[in-house]
């Protein structure tokens, strides 16, 4: 960016009264990390970013000392954006540069890498995301629903619980919109104190970027309030977890310029949800599924969310099953008019990189022309395992480590992530994995302490 456009940049912010820069990026876990810098330092956040101790970082796997130790969020000032919930402060999202160059670890950039490899062939991508999450109050070590009313068999679209956390809410709402986001809709989900907002789609990167404003915005308003917002995929046992469902549709520039553009997804009048092109995005997406796991569903808790079985409300919607179907919400991919629903991914997923592993799987459906399998229209939670073995329908990796070793085994998804980064991901989920698997639960407790 040019002194001129920056000193613009700077006068535009300073008259909107910021005078205080919050520089964030996105840390390997999915994790707003950053400093606040005075708004005057704004060329040089631009010019070179922000400086941190890289180590500091997780997943970063930079060392203590030497050129390559600095960390630097550069300040992407397309971004830049007051927080109407931090008065004076404006967000601006930095893209991770180490020595001079982009940091080939930073999820970000893994992102804008696979955007550039759309681009080479006149594509965007444009993604929706639902971000599902529960409202939370601490108890001492434990955690319950933050509305002590929230208690229904049925918890899903209940309208008493939405105002008992209208505070919250509507402030979400509000501090959305005046973020220029297009708010479409909010309500209650189907486990006790889960929520769930949606707003428009966009551009991968753009809608990536929004996630991570929609979790600074959520984990702001509701610690004023005294609650935890929370993105765990599975807090409750006996009820469903968060998902973030991914909304996809691939879009071609036509000659005509920027405004034109063609939906490749669109089935035009054959009445199929897809195209053929669509299917064989598609079919990548499915062929990959068991690595896109680890990045998609990337917790030892996620697994819990995608383990089948009935919760109190009577349903589980775990997306376990590696199929397709018209509006099948049973299934992992759930096709609709021009565009599909990647149900996979939960909230702890970082947005980045499971939206680069998914260009990096579709863009190999297309590029090796896989066929999609057939269509399910059955309620795939109501069929046995030996019928759904009879169709050629697997399950996905049921535990972290299961699907980190698909991840090693998958080199599209890991040449998509890079070397550095696909190494640094490993490292950290096969330590978090350890950590769990060496720990004993009160469930194993109570379950063999006696019992032999
Ligand atoms: N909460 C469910 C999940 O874990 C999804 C429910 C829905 O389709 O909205 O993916
Ligand atoms: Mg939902």
């Amino acid at each position: 960016m040019s002194a001129l456009h920056a000193a613009a940049l700077r006068q535009r912010l300073h008259e909107a009264g910021v005078h205080t820069l919050l520089v964030q990026f996105t840390d390997l876990h999915g994790v707003a990390k950053g400093k606040w810098v005075p708004l005057e330092h704004l060329t040089e956040v631009l010019a070179t970013g922000a400086g941190f101790a890289g180590p500091s970082i997780a997943g970063t796997g930079l060392g203590r000392s030497g050129p390559r130790s600095e960390y630097y969020a550069r300040g992407d000032a397309a971004t830049a954006l007051p927080l109407p919930w931090m008065p004076g402060v404006a967000r601006i999202i930095g893209d991770g540069f180490v020595d001079g160059q982009p940091f080939e670890a930073c999820p970000r950039q893994v992102l804008r890498r696979a955007v550039a490899r759309l681009e080479t062939k006149g594509w965007r991508l444009e993604v929706g995301i639902e971000p599902e999450f529960f409202l939370l109050k601490r108890q001492g070590e434990r955690y319950a629903p933050h509305d002590d009313h929230d208690r229904l068999d049925k918890p899903s679209y209940d309208l008493k619980s939405l105002p008992r956390q209208a505070g919250f809410l509507q402030a979400l709402r509000e501090a959305l919109q005046a973020c220029g986001l297009d708010v479409l809709q909010l309500d209650h989900e189907d486990a006790h104190g889960q929520y769930e907002v949606n707003f428009a789609h966009a551009e991968a990167l753009a809608s990536c970027d929004r996630l991570m404003l929609f979790k600074l915005a959520a984990h702001a308003l509701a610690e004023a309030r005294g609650m935890v917002f929370s993105m765990m995929p599975k807090p409750f046992a006996d009820q469903p977890g968060s998902g973030m469902h991914f909304h996809v549709s691939l879009w071609e520039r036509q000659s005509g310029g920027a405004q034109s553009e063609r939906c490749l997804f669109d089935a035009g009048a054959t009445g199929a949800p897809l195209s053929p092109l669509g299917r064989r995005f598609v079919a990548g997406v499915l062929a990959h599924a068991p690595a896109l796991c680890a990045l998609a569903a990337p917790t030892v808790n996620s697994y819990k969310r995608l383990t089948v079985g009935e919760s109190i409300s009577g349903t589980t919607w775990a997306p376990a099953h590696i199929a397709l179907g018209p509006n099948n919400r049973t299934a992992l991919v759930r096709t609709l008019p021009g565009r599909f629903e990647w149900r996979l991914p939960d909230a702890s997923a970082n947005p980045y990189l499971a939206c680069a592993a998914l260009i990096a799987a579709g863009l190999d459906g297309i590029e090796r022309g896989l066929e999609a399998p057939a269509d399910v229209t059955d309620d795939l939670f109501e069929l046995p395992l030996a019928a759904l073995r009879a169709r050629g329908i697997a399950q996905l990796p049921q535990s972290l480590a299961e699907a980190v070793a698909a991840l090693a085994a998958d080199a599209v998804v890991c040449d998509a992530l890079g070397p550095e980064l696909t190494r640094q991901f490993m490292a950290l989920k096969n330590a978090e994995w350890t950590a769990y698997a060496r720990h004993v639960s009160t469930w194993e407790m109570a379950r063999y302490a006696e019992f032999f």
